[in-house]
């Protein structure tokens, strides 16, 4: 595996590795990795001749509040990881390389950004499309493998590419959870043992949801969320959002049905938590 730390040197390299026909898969990250990005690391394997990896952590995809500073980092650990989960390449920049100089051209994004962790987190998402274009520019896949734990961010790139008509696949990977159902985040070490016990009731919430409307029949959006806030509330975090919502369009539904995601966020004391459920053909 090679590191690399300056993007003209991973443009450079990355030319001559396609040149000779190469077919490039890219797995972006911020770090401190888990089994979540383990995975998706692995889906690359499988598809391409060569996986890059990135580590990142976009100061432009932070609010002044959030916890850019303390967001946890052990490069030499994740270096460790991605040798062995098989990575080629890690990219690993520096911001001032990355953001060299004001930037003359601002990316905003419009659509499927109001709702969910964007209305809380405003210009994240303009953060993530900026990054993710120059990263797409400098890593040049074939595919690239997003986390359906953040299925926003999966709507929002798949707007951004076929907007700009990037050439890459965006290729969505199942939420690898851990074995009591807590869907892995590099945020999770945020949590209190008390809090980590009671963050099973994500998954469980999202589980009698599915259920009440699988096997239960209900159609009702506001019935649905009301279950959920039941079982949310037996926590001590506090609830973000419960949406239930068009997918990939990520629009409001009077009834339940079609392609549809149950999202929901809720803030502990030091880590704010997202987890969801995406259900087909209801
Ligand atoms: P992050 O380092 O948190 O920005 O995540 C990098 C990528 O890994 C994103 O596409 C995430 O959606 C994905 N990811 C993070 N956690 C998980 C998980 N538990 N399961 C699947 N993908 C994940």
């Amino acid at each position: 595996m090679k590191v690399i730390n300056k993007p003209e040197d991973m443009q450079k390299q990355i030319k001559q590795e396609i040149r000779q026909g190469k077919t490039v898969g890219f797995v972006p990250t911020m770090g401190f990795l888990h089994e979540g990005h383990l995975e998706l690391i692995k889906q690359a394997r499988v598809d391409n001749d060569l996986v890059v990896l990135s580590i990142f952590v976009n100061p432009l995809q932070f609010g002044p509040n959030e916890d850019y500073e303390r967001y946890p980092r052990d490069l030499g650990r994740d270096e460790e990881m991605a040798r062995s989960a098989g990575v080629d390449y890690l990219f690993y920049p520096e911001v001032s390389e990355m953001y060299k100089s004001e930037r003359s051209v601002e990316l905003i994004v419009k659509e499927r950004v109001n709702i969910l962790c964007g209305a809380s987190r405003p210009g994240h998402f303009d953060g993530v499309a900026t990054v993710l274009v120059k990263l797409f520019n400098i890593v040049m896949p074939d595919r690239a493998y997003f986390g359906m734990k953040d299925a926003q961010q999966v709507a929002v790139v798949k707007g951004l590419v076929d907007d700009f008509n990037i050439p890459v696949q965006i290729i969505p990977v199942e939420i690898v959870r851990e074995k009591d159902g807590l869907a892995m985040s590099s945020r999770n070490v945020y949590l209190s043992n008390e809090e980590r016990k009671e963050a099973t009731g994500l998954y469980e919430s999202l589980r009698v949801a599915k259920e009440a409307l699988l096997a239960g029949g209900e159609r009702n959006p506001e019935k649905i969320k009301a279950i959920i806030t039941k079982k949310l509330s037996q926590t001590s975090g506090e609830i973000d959002y419960i949406e239930i919502l068009s997918y990939p369009a990520l629009t409001p539904l009077k009834q339940v049905e079609g392609e549809i995601i149950i999202a929901i966020a809720v803030k502990f004391e030091k880590a704010r938590l997202i987890d969801n459920i995406v259900l087909n053909n209801l």
